[in-house]
């Protein structure tokens, strides 16, 4: 009776652990401007565009490093070459090991122009527009959207005659779906275009990181069209307030929003909210 009584215990014990595990969440962390880091269920962590020395970082203020913060990662996804995309890869990628998902002409100029560490830049894991890839053990499928945008990449080692901008292959967005989580949409620099619409019937978007600074991409209110066709179940609002040319707020976007019915959270730079299967925790 006593081994059974044991094998009883055992057998809870193996449940409840499987039951946590099922019961993670899945993290989303806003440093500001188009900086992502995702987290899944199984603690596989995924930053995109990681400029985290953004001005709106709260853990870049006073001079601090925002790097302390980010002991793991990964992954890193890149939606193009511009400045306030790169950002911090290439410093991320050689203190975590971080392999690198992107284009393969931004790839190849960030390893030979900016020393992104190869090794961490010629896997499998470069990918084009309307491919979709397995990461994370098969935990998250990465899929490569099209974005209307330019892409180039920064040469710190230009000489006098050399262009300081190379070239960085195709913009892009991404769409993540993740196992036991949500699925999100990260849209880059767009533009809004009307095939959006396809991306909302391809995948279920649970999340859409939408840009709605303007000037570059996105107006609010084309950024409020973009998230009713992708058919985003809950918008939110990047790439904004960040630097002059992109200073609106997310009122706008919210008012559009609001008038066409679709949820809205604004998340604060630094702030991190969280997933349990599809549904958002409430704060
Ligand atoms: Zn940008």
């Amino acid at each position: 009776m006593k081994i059974f009584g044991l094998f009883a215990v055992l057998l809870l014990f193996a449940a409840s652990s499987v039951y946590r595990v099922s019961a993670q969440e899945t993290k989303l962390k806003w440093f500001g401007h188009a900086a992502f880091s995702i987290t899944t269920p199984k603690g596989k962590v995924l930053l995109i565009d990681p400029w985290l020395n953004n001005p709106l970082n709260p853990e870049a203020k006073d001079g601090k490093d925002p790097l302390i913060a980010v002991p793991k990662v990964d992954y890193i996804l890149l939606t193009h070459g511009h400045r306030d995309h790169v950002g911090d890869a290439v410093e991320i990628a050689r203190k975590t090991g971080a392999v690198l998902i992107c284009n393969p002409e931004l790839a190849g100029n960030l390893v030979k122009l900016a020393d992104f560490p190869e090794k961490q830049a010629q896997t499998d894991a470069i990918m084009g527009i309307g491919g979709e890839i397995q990461i994370a053990d098969g935990e998250v499928t990465v899929a490569m959207t099209p974005a209307v945008h330019s892409s180039s990449v920064f040469n710190p080692k230009a000489t006098a005659t050399e262009a300081e901008r190379a070239y960085g292959g195709n913009p892009a967005g991404f769409v993540l779906i993740i196992k036991n989580g949500p699925t999100i949409y990260h849209s880059g620099d767009t533009a809004y275009f009307k095939d959006m619409e396809t991306i909302g019937e391809q995948y279920k978007i649970d999340v859409a990181l939408l840009n709605i600074g303007g000037h570059f991409g996105m107006e609010p209110q084309m950024a409020a069209k973009a998230a009713q066709s992708v058919g985003a179940r809950l918008a939110i609002a990047q790439h904004y307030a960040t630097f002059p040319g992109i200073s609106v707020n997310a009122d706008g976007f919210a008012a559009e929003l609001k008038r066409l019915k679709i949820p809205f959270y604004e998340m604060k730079p630094g702030e991190t909210i969280s997933y349990r299967g599809k549904q958002m925790m409430k704060k």
